[in-house]
């Protein structure tokens, strides 16, 4: 895929890489994985690691694997298996033969867990998992040995053995490993290698019912696959020394765990089990709800790869927890848009103008160019004629100071067309509101330029009334108003913060006819609105947009007035 990802800068990550490999201490090898557990769609956050992962491998001539880590049959599903597969290869990445699953080390991961049995490493616990976490203790107070934990290791062998063949019901035994219960580190202390769940496994069915935890099963996976540096989230700095500590007691192929700073968003929330309770919970259509953030919901919002990649590489590679605010990641999707959208005119909120002066029945042709930034791009032609719509928004009766769109008495333009003067309006009778506006037209203006030089203050789009195309077009703000949702007062809930104004749906807008053969997924910029996604409930009858976006930069803004 083409973007400016070469032009990655220099990170913490590809410093240790780049050591690394002056070093030789993986043969020169660079080897990475994206290891999603699949419990759910893929968000913004998996992209930034998405990108990372495989952007390092491609950079380093290296490679990445895909891996499910698919440990917990309880709540994963072949559903989000395929969507991480759709929305990765979306991405532009391509993970060649590597596709792997866990589930499909379960065999090895258990001879593994014999071996440390072997050695007096881990033992067959009783406790209950409310008793094992009371015996933890706490980060001031050391924790407590399990009366289990001196059992002779043949009897540890035959209990794991039986655990294995399902003697025993879930949450009877676990098997932890034999480390420390007064290390400082509470991931040390002795922490739960395998618990018994009777689940039926999407991959494995019921081959299983002793299912491995993330801490013992990641190493592994990541020395199964010759993986050189594992790469995740701050949270996992804690568990690095248990994750060597398995490595080195097993004495296996140890590759290098690695953490960054998490992608933070304003105004959303990026944690899957939130995620999931608003689509179970119906507050959005579903995954691909185009205001969820995640890539399934960006993607039919109209974001492109190549801004995500853009804004990815922009926010960089972190060691420090921090959110970055959302007019950013809209203002690399803006800078994408702009030069590769399709300029049309589209009226979100019609208002009739009829031109009183222009010959009835009479159609002109104009010719209206369609990307500024892409010559290439070429020109269409826009019909008009004397009934034309504007937007509701560019007339007003009493216009305030700095209003320069048309008012009774005024000289316009029309793109691309002409310049026109309102002359009269008709009101609803009932609720005394503008319905139509009437104007004169100059022909000596045709194109948009006045012979005599005359200037006018605003040019206004449009559309021909018996040419347009009616659309529906939903408009869409920031899904949550609160700028950090999980941030809750007492008895409220994320939900609470939910925006009542992340939609609005408008019925009856009219379109140039040019985007009569538009398809779903294509973009194009409304102009003066914004920029615009054709969705996938478009029917032949009756296209449905989504705003992508509006033109105001936000971002940049906010940039000028910190300057
Ligand atoms: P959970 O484990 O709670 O279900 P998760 O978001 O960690 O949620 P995973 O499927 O484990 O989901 O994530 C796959 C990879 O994506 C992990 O390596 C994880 O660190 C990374 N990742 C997840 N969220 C983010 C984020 N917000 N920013 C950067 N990387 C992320
Ligand atoms: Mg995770």
């Amino acid at each position: 895929m083409t973007t400016d990802n070469s032009k990655s800068a220099r990170d913490f990550i590809r410093d240790i890489i780049h050591q690394d490999l002056r070093t030789n201490k993986y043969d020169g090898r660079v080897h990475t994985r994206f290891p999603p557990e699949p419990n759910g769609y893929l968000h913004i956050g998996h992209a930034k690691s998405i990108c990372i992962n495989f952007g390092i491998a491609s950079e380093f001539n290296g490679l990445c694997n895909l891996r499910f880590d698919d440990t917990n049959p309880i709540k994963e599903e072949q559903e989000y298996i395929d969507s991480i597969i759709q929305d990765i290869r979306w991405l532009g990445f391509d993970w060649e033969d590597r596709l792997y699953y866990a589930s499909d080390y379960f065999e090895q991961m258990y001879e593994f867990a014999v071996q440390l049995v072997q050695a007096g490493k881990a033992y067959i616990d009783e406790l209950s998992a409310e008793e094992i976490r009371n015996y933890r203790g706490t980060l001031t107070e050391t924790g407590r040995l399990s009366p289990y934990r001196e059992r002779p290791i043949e009897e540890n062998l035959d209990l794991f053995q039986r655990m294995r063949a399902g003697e025993f019901p879930d949450g009877s035994r676990v098997l932890r490993a034999k480390i420390d219960m007064a290390s400082p580190n509470l991931n040390m202390r002795d922490p739960v290698m395998y618990r018994i769940l009777h689940a039926e496994h999407p991959r494995t069915a019921d081959k299983w019912c002793i299912y491995p935890m993330y801490d013992w099963a990641h190493g592994l996976e990541d020395s199964i696959e010759g993986i050189t540096h594992s790469i995740c989230t701050l949270e996992f700095e804690d568990h690095r020394v248990l994750y060597d500590w398995f490595l080195d007691e097993l004495g296996i192929y140890h590759p290098q765990q690695i953490e960054f700073a998490r992608l933070n968003l304003n105004y959303t929330v990026m944690s899957k089990r939130m995620l999931l309770k608003l689509v179970q919970e119906r507050f959005v259509r579903g995954w691909d709800d185009p205001r969820m953030p995640t890539l399934s919901g960006l993607r039919r919002r109209g974001y492109t790869p190549e801004a995500i990649h853009d804004f990815c590489r922009r926010t960089g590679v972190a060691k420090a927890n921090s959110t970055v605010d959302i007019a950013f990641l809209e203002h690399c999707l803006r800078h994408d848009l702009n030069q590769r959208a399709q300029r049309v005119m589209g009226v979100l909120r019609p208002l009739r103008l009829v031109i009183d002066n222009y010959p009835e029945g009479q159609v002109e042709e104009f010719d209206a160019v369609n990307n500024p930034e892409d010559p290439s791009a070429g020109t269409r032609k826009v019909p008009f004629s004397r009934v034309l719509y504007i937007e509701h928004e560019d007339f007003r009766e009493d216009a305030p100071p700095k209003y320069f769109r048309l008012v009774p008495g005024r000289e316009v333009r029309l793109r691309y067309g002409y310049f026109i003067t309102c002359v009269d309006v008709v009101k609803d009778e009932q609720s005394g509101e503008v319905v139509e506006v009437h104007c004169t037209y100059d022909p000596a203006t045709r194109g948009g330029d006045s012979p005599d030089g005359r200037k006018v203050k605003s040019t206004l789009h449009w559309v021909s009334a018996e040419h347009a195309l009616e659309v529906e077009v939903r408009l869409y703000d920031h899904l949550f108003n609160k700028e950090d949702p999980t941030d809750v007062e007492d008895g409220t809930d994320f939900k609470d913060y939910l925006s009542p104004d992340s939609l609005e749906i408008l019925t009856s807008c009219r379109v140039e006819p040019f985007l009569a053969s538009a398809s779903p997924g294509s973009r194009y910029q409304f102009e003066r609105q914004g920029y615009f996604c054709v969705d996938p409930d478009s029917t032949p009858e009756k296209l449905v947009f989504n705003r992508v976006v509006s033109l105001r930069d936000t971002w940049s803004k906010i940039q000028k007035q910190q300057k």
